[in-house]
């Protein structure tokens, strides 16, 4: 019943976190559905998740239980009065008389508690087994109070059809199904010897043991079908799981550079278009900062190949900790090429986040001795900055930025360059104004 039912959403949750945090998991089920005992029992943790899942099927079916439970106690109590009028008149069965009413009144919370979804989890534990019990007292002890073998008959099959369907619909264990029953017929026997009912023990007897056999047969065999099919959808979900591992691993693979560990160039573009258009909306500046890094040639020459990864790998960490905002992006674009994208900063921005980008690659003072530049690895910085609009395009930008960087190297490397662009109407990439603003960080290699 959408809307008076469990959300399910929990069940999923505890079947992933168990899947996750089991990984013997798989083997065990498949174990089970290859030997197929007779008793499936299951680890503690399958069992939890499949007690959850029982549970929240009675949620979804309780408001259709609950009126069935008012449909069948109204035919009892019809019943009742057509063919045995004194059990519900005579003063003698007082003690029927007064069950019928709590049964009664159970039956009608029961009809208003199916329709509030945060109750469910208590009825379920607590309520449905002893009301259950209650409904076949009241059911056999009216067999036990009238010796009359067409009320036992009535009584017995009654008993059956009724908690057939209660343990069903109301997924009860097999084993508390069976616990109930004889819960309720001890004490109808009980009650009957204690008002000194004369009553027909042989028939009693055999409706109460009919009743418990069937019953337990059939509530087992239910739960044994629904165990197996909680297998298979175990099996689904683990592959599901699995599935959708890979797909995470294989998107992050598609984005990640696995050197760096930095996004690569493709992940990188799609920020870029992304952000283009945010910009274009918001009429916000985006600014991009091409960086390379100075003489890595030589440097790979010098300290060799591995050295030179390694030292990839110190810039790139050391670039991602120099940026601050969260929706700022650093990326590998290239063989030594970095580049960061600020959303919402402009050109005076951008400048600091150059300054603090230099300022980290020395901080990590690699020596490089065959650099023109310094005595350690630096990178130069080429600057570029827009405010997105219809007639420029986010390429516009990267090559923007790629001039710029061809600037600060052939001034001497080691700074940052930006050629800011003037944004007419008829603005063209090619009728660049170099503003030069350019940026020395440290002194060049002059001081040696
Ligand atoms: P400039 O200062 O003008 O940038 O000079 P440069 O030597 O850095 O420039 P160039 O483009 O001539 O050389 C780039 C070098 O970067 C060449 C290549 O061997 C090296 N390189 C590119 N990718 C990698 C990599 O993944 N690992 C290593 N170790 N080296 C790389
Ligand atoms: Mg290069
Ligand atoms: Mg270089």
């Amino acid at each position: 019943m959408p809307g008076n039912a469990l959300p399910v959403s929990r069940l999923e949750d505890a079947l992933s976190q168990l899947i996750r945090e089991t990984p013997s998991l798989p083997m065990t089920v498949n174990g089970l559905l290859r030997d197929n005992p007779l008793l499936l029992a299951f680890s503690p943790g399958l069992e939890s998740c499949f007690r959850l899942k029982r549970l929240h099927e009675f949620s979804a079916i309780f408001r259709i239980s609950a009126a069935f439970w008012a449909l069948l106690f109204a035919v009892l109590m019809g019943f009742t009065h057509l063919f045995f009028p004194e059990l519900l008149s005579s003063g003698r069965f007082a003690l029927w008389q007064n069950t019928c009413w709590l049964v009664g009144g159970i039956v009608v919370l029961a009809n208003i508690t199916a329709y509030l979804p945060s109750l469910h989890n208590g009825i379920y534990h607590y309520v449905i087994a002893p009301v259950s019990g209650l409904l076949l007292y009241l059911l056999l002890l009216g067999g036990a109070a009238y010796p009359d073998q067409t009320f036992n008959i009535h009584a017995s099959y009654n008993a059956i059809i009724i908690m057939v369907l209660i343990s069903y619909s109301m997924r009860l264990r097999w084993q508390v199904s069976g616990s109930v029953l004889m819960a309720a017929g001890v004490m109808a026997i009980l009650t009957a010897l204690a008002a000194g009912w004369k009553t027909s023990w042989l028939q009693a007897g055999h409706a109460y043991l009919l009743v418990g056999i069937v019953l337990s047969v059939i509530a087992f065999f239910v739960e044994r079908r629904e165990r197996l099919g909680f297998l298979q959808e175990v099996l689904v979900a683990i592959k599901s799981e699995e599935l959708a591992q890979l797909n995470d691993h294989l998107s992050a693979m598609a984005s990640k550079d696995a050197l760096s560990g930095l996004s690569n160039r493709r992940a990188f573009d799609e920020f870029l278009n992304r952000e283009w258009e945010r910009g274009r909306r918001e009429e916000q500046p985006l600014s991009i900062l091409f960086m390379d890094v100075d003489f890595f040639k030589r440097y790979n020459d010098t300290y060799g190949h591995a050295a030179g990864d390694e030292c990839l790998k110190q810039v790139a960490r050391a670039m991602n900790q120099a940026l601050l905002r969260p929706g700022d992006i650093v990326a590998r674009y290239g063989g030594e090429e970095f580049v960061v994208l600020l959303p919402n900063t402009d050109v005076q921005g951008a400048m600091e986040v150059g300054d603090r980008l230099l300022a980290a690659v020395d901080a990590l003072a690699i020596p490089h001795h065959s650099s023109d530049a310094a005595f350690h690895v630096t990178i130069s910085i080429g600057i570029a900055c827009m405010v997105p609009t219809e007639r420029n395009g986010a390429r516009n930008l990267l090559e923007e930025a790629d001039r710029a960087l061809y600037e600060a190297k052939s001034r001497g490397r080691h700074r940052m360059a930006c050629l800011q662009p003037v944004a007419t109407p008829t603005y063209n990439v090619d009728d660049i104004i170099l503003m030069d603003i350019v940026k020395d960080h440290l002194p060049a290699k002059d001081n040696k």
